[in-house]
């Protein structure tokens, strides 16, 4: 987009007071206020009065590099330069996208092999995403989806799967990848770590887990996951899970059940517990609803766009956008053209993510919004989004419509950083209350461990194991090609 055909749709003022509130912010006609005063600190009389102070403070720019950028702050620009604005806004504010999966093609296209060479990050790569590109973007932070599907050969939540072993490779890869380019990311596993690593010029880096199916049903392997760096979980990916029902199983013709009780709850209370992000994206709406109402800590949505504009089960309905307001979690609108535009996903352009966040601020306020592309995890995406460069274009059209670098500030970054600090803090409050990690398990659990042979320690289970006749553990005769060869009985005397 243009400077031009951006500046032809309407002038607006840069540093109106934040909008919070659904009435104070129209989706159908953006503000006519085309006033030019672009900055208090710019009327010919306090210019005036601070003269003196400002010819002591250019020379003082001179000699300082800091102190030259402090005043460039200070210089009105006019307020339709949205491309003048938006460079100023992105330099001084880290714009943080909720979630990219380039660490899913490192696994799907490298096998998680990334220092041989056939991968460089800072050479222009096919699809979304390299470094270059991110520089390009005036990219601040990054959360790195750490993403592997649902098993569709898995009839149980409990069934022995591959999942939560891809999952720890996809986390293994994701922090080489973060290590390998120590110029370029700083790892951040906590919201106090994303200015710092900004203001170094670096990209702040995080991981977040994207389906709860990934946890194998066990909140011990939540713990596991937020030990090792995970700082969200998608509460389901498109599949049902031992805690939530999926979005898509709704959209599958299968009853919404919500949030699963109370092993759900159960999850809840130990997110809150451990401070770690609850997203909502991709659950059902019954679900987006029942975890508001007892969460004691913010929630998010890592990638979702508004029901009301796109009828999407993946998109949030108008009162949990309230509910969220209420919450003071955030919506981080996506740029997957499904849901976007259902009708016509070929025909989605950046107009329509802006109409999206025009109406997630409306409605929710633009306290609680974002911004999230699932660039390199979507195959097709907006005309004018192609890829994580393209951020500045999106400001820019934000800023045409009406929005002020006030509310470009909390959409692109700060409200983030703001909602994961609230999470964290609250976090803290529940351990230092003494809260223990939560032990519940599955319903549908069992464990594979009475043997008759073990030195219990309680005269209770000694007893029971005599009783009831416990066997002895299997063991697998493993053949010279790996393969299982069937089940042995131990030697009882071992
Ligand atoms: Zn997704």
């Amino acid at each position: 987009m243009t400077d031009s055909a951006l500046a032809s749709q309407n002038g607006s003022r840069v540093d109106e007071p934040v909008n919070a509130r659904a009435g104070d912010v129209r989706t159908d006609s953006p503000p006519r206020d085309n006033a030019v005063i672009v900055h208090p600190q710019s009327t010919a009389a306090k210019r005036s009065a601070w003269r003196v102070p400002l010819l002591f403070a250019g020379i003082a720019a001179l000699l300082s590099p800091l102190a030259g950028w402090l005043l460039s702050t200070e210089t009105p620009i006019d307020p339709t330069n949205y491309a003048l604005r938006t460079k100023r806004v992105l330099e001084t504010t880290p714009l943080i996208d909720g979630h990219n999966d380039l660490p899913w093609l490192l696994r799907v296209e490298l096998h998680n092999r990334i220092y041989d060479g056939t991968f460089d990050p800072n050479q222009r790569l096919l699809g979304h995403t390299n470094i270059g590109r991110m520089r390009q973007g005036q990219m601040g932070g990054q959360f790195w989806s750490v993403y592997v599907h649902c098993d569709a050969a898995q009839k149980h939540f409990e069934d022995p799967s591959w999942v939560v072993r891809d999952t720890l490779e996809q986390i293994d890869v994701t922090k080489r990848f973060i290590a390998e380019h120590p110029a370029t990311f700083a790892y951040c596993d906590n919201s106090a770590c994303i200015k710092p690593a900004f203001k170094s010029g670096r990209i702040a880096s995080m991981l977040g887990i994207e389906g709860g199916h990934q946890l194998g049903g066990s909140i011990a392997a939540i713990r596991q996951a937020y030990a090792l760096g995970a700082r969200y979980i998608t509460t389901t990916h498109n599949c049902d899970n031992a805690w939530a029902t999926a979005g898509s199983s709704v959209a599958a013709g299968r009853p919404d059940n919500g949030l699963s009780k109370p092993f759900g709850t159960a999850y809840v209370r130990e997110m809150n517990r451990l401070g770690m992000m609850i997203d909502l994206s991709h659950v059902s709406h019954q679900t987006m609803r029942d975890v508001p109402s007892l969460t004691r800590a913010p929630v998010i949505f890592s990638h979702s766009g508004a029901h009301a504009v796109t009828p999407h089960v993946r998109n949030v309905p108008d009162d949990v956008l309230r509910a969220v307001r209420n919450n003071g979690g955030i919506v981080m609108a996506v740029f997957v053209n499904r849901f976007l535009n259902m009708r016509d996903p070929g025909a989605v352009t950046i107009h329509d993510v802006v109409d999206h966040i025009w109406h997630l601020a409306s409605v929710a306020g633009w306290e609680h919004v974002g911004i999230e592309s699932d660039f390199s995890g979507t195959p097709v995406v907006p005309a004018g989004l192609e890829d994580v460069s393209k951020y500045p274009d999106l400001v820019q059209l934000l800023m045409a419509r009406g929005a002020t670098d006030a509310q470009i500030r909390l959409l692109v970054g700060d409200n983030l950083i703001r909602v994961w600090g609230d999470i964290e803090r609250r976090g803290q409050e529940i351990r230092a209350s003494g809260e223990k990690p939560v032990e519940e398990e599955w319903e549908g659990r069992t464990w594979h461990h009475a043997y008759k042979t073990s030195p219990y320690m309680l005269r209770e289970t000694r007893g029971r194991a005599a009783r009831e006749d416990w066997g002895e553990p299997n063991q697998f005769s493993v053949g010279k090609s790996g393969q299982h060869q069937g089940a042995v009985k131990e030697d009882k005397h071992l």
